[in-house]
């Protein structure tokens, strides 16, 4: 790995290289940098980049984060989130990416209604139905989609999935694409008066399929920021 830098600029090349293989404009992908875990003087050498967009997974680390750097940033919640906490969100978080549950699509609504906003969610799915993971299961998401579509303070936005860990990306495009198909399913049933625009699909590990399957955000960490270290405290 490089620096924070160097390793942004290999990111934008991979990105604008699967733009250019799959025909889709460069503007059509977003690139959250995931500064989960990661000091703020990290977060602050991306900013030096241009970077604008960051996804964190816990709530009591976006708020030490976001009351620390005083720049306006995009910040999105991308990990998995309990009701208790929903509360410090609106006004913080621009998107919360790991819907899966009524309770918390229905708490979320609740606390955004308190701020009169509206929250923008994605609902999480779990593509590869693997038992380790959040989110619902393909089958169940168009039945969800429904089941949350009066609430008037939640925006659903689009999908997003997290992949299964793999070594060979390729093996992820069938998820990735089953997500695309999910959201063109949910748009073709007009379940919303708004069309679902957002597919928040790929990591590290495979964001350039995931951008060739349509992929609208990318969850970038270790590939910006290097390797966590979960054994330190931030
Ligand atoms: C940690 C995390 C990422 C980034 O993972 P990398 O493999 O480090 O790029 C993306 N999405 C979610 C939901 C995460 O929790």
């Amino acid at each position: 790995m490089g620096s924070i830098s160097e390793n942004l600029k290999v990111v934008e090349n991979n990105i604008m290289a699967a733009c250019k293989k799959s025909g889709r404009s460069r503007d059509l992908v977003t690139l959250i940098a995931v500064s989960k875990t990661k000091p703020v003087a990290a977060i602050e050498e991306a900013m030096a980049e241009g970077i604008t967009v960051f996804g964190e997974n816990k709530v009591q680390e976006l708020q030490m984060k976001t009351a620390s750097i005083k720049t306006p940033l995009h910040w999105h919640m991308i990990g998995h989130l309990q009701n208790n906490k929903v509360k410090y969100l609106p006004g913080m978080v621009e998107l919360i990416h790991s819907v899966d549950n009524k309770k918390l699509a229905d708490e979320i609504e609740k606390q955004a209604a308190k701020h009169d906003m509206v929250m923008d969610i994605l609902c999480e799915v779990n593509m590869a139905c693997e038992d380790t993971k959040f989110g619902l299961r393909p089958e169940e998401t168009i039945p969800f989609l429904k089941e949350i579509s009066g609430l008037s303070h939640v925006n659903v936005r689009g999908l997003m999935t997290i992949a299964p860990y793999t070594d060979n990306p390729e093996s992820n495009r069938i998820y990735f694409k089953g997500l695309r198909e999910l959201l063109e399913e949910a748009n073709s049933m007009n379940i919303f008066d708004h069309k679902l625009d957002v597919l928040s699909m790929g990591m590290t590990g495979d964001y350039e399929v995931a951008i060739e399957e349509g992929a609208t955000f990318v969850r970038v960490g270790t590939g910006i920021f290097g390797e966590r270290d979960y054994s330190k405290k931030n």
